[in-house]
């Protein structure tokens, strides 16, 4: 028998979908994250110096970002690689927010460091080494700053939600769920990108769902291929590293855009996202069963 998501995923029952509550928008300065408009998040890896990150925060604005993304803090794989520009990153991060009015997404580590991080960003990201950070998520969600929660790089779907479900259990509603590629046996790309997480996603759950394809691919050839998949997929916006130049990033060059690839990327979205509209109705009416009770 074919068992509802719904009994499924039963253990994280407030992030699934109900007739009365089918779509959640996550407000963010002017924004609204999982409504009509399709957000895309750029920036670098890291907070480098102010020169790299307002050249960015500049040309990700004018070619239709509405979110800059910027590092301060760095879960590196090694102890030696650069470990972020903590406050100091921040503040210029906020910097680049006064100058451009993009609102700022940045990674917090610890729980000590929620409060400062919230006081200089607009969205608290955590990372997917964190998603299962039980303390991390609820000091995080008790800040009362909408939170981007990437998926863990050997995370179910369900282990996902009940981390989100967490953080609705500490009073916050504003989860934006990233799916940002997972662990396999393949290692062409740097991780595999589930598309099929985004679609069950939407599916399932009323928060929105963006995706992260400069993780997912780890090679930046493949990024604006996967942001296009990402935008038919239903996701509701982009999260991507770009740096003004990729080769001497500090993190993840490799799968960094440099501008000209950005705008590219962005000119080839057009078309997609000029679609969300049908494909909206074309997801709604395959989310109906999701909704229907077994029986
Ligand atoms: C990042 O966004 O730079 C990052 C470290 O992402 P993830 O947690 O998905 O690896
Ligand atoms: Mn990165």
């Amino acid at each position: 028998m074919r068992v509802s998501w719904h009994e499924r995923f039963s253990e994280s029952p407030d992030v699934l979908k109900s007739a009365d509550r089918l779509q959640t928008t996550v407000p963010v300065l002017d924004l609204e994250i999982g409504g009509d408009e399709f957000i895309t998040m750029a920036g670098p890896c890291s907070v480098e110096t102010e020169a790299q990150l307002m050249a960015t925060a500049h040309h990700v604005r004018l070619a239709g970002a509405r979110v800059l993304r910027g590092g301060a803090f760095k879960p590196r794989s090694s102890p030696y690689a650069f470990q972020g520009l903590g406050l100091e990153g921040l503040k210029l991060l906020a910097k680049a927010r006064r100058e451009t009015g993009l609102a700022i997404v940045t990674e917090v580590m610890s729980e000590c460091d929620v409060p400062m991080v919230a006081d200089y960003a607009d969205i608290l990201q955590i990372g997917s080494r964190n998603m299962e950070n039980f303390a991390l998520l609820e000091a995080a969600a008790r800040s009362g700053r909408p939170l981007l929660l990437k998926r863990g790089m050997v995370a179910t779907i369900a282990d996902f939600l009940r981390s989100a479900q967490i953080v609705l259990d500490n009073g916050n509603p504003n989860i934006i769920l990233c799916e940002r590629g997972i662990r396999t046996f393949e290692t062409a790309t740097r991780n595999t990108f589930d598309v099929a997480a985004i679609v069950l996603l939407k599916q399932i759950s009323h928060l929105p769902v963006i995706a992260d394809p400069s993780h997912a691919a780890g090679n930046r050839d493949l990024v604006p291929g996967l942001a296009r998949v990402a935008v038919a997929a239903g996701a509701d916006g982009l999260i991507v590293e770009v740096h003004p130049h990729p080769d001497k990033a500090w993190s993840d060059a490799d799968q960094t855009l440099g501008f000209p690839e950005f705008d590219d990327m962005m000119a080839s979205l057009d078309p997609y996202i000029a679609l969300r509209q049908d494909l909206a109705r074309i997801h709604h009416a395959d989310l109906t069963p999701a909704l229907e009770p077994v029986g």
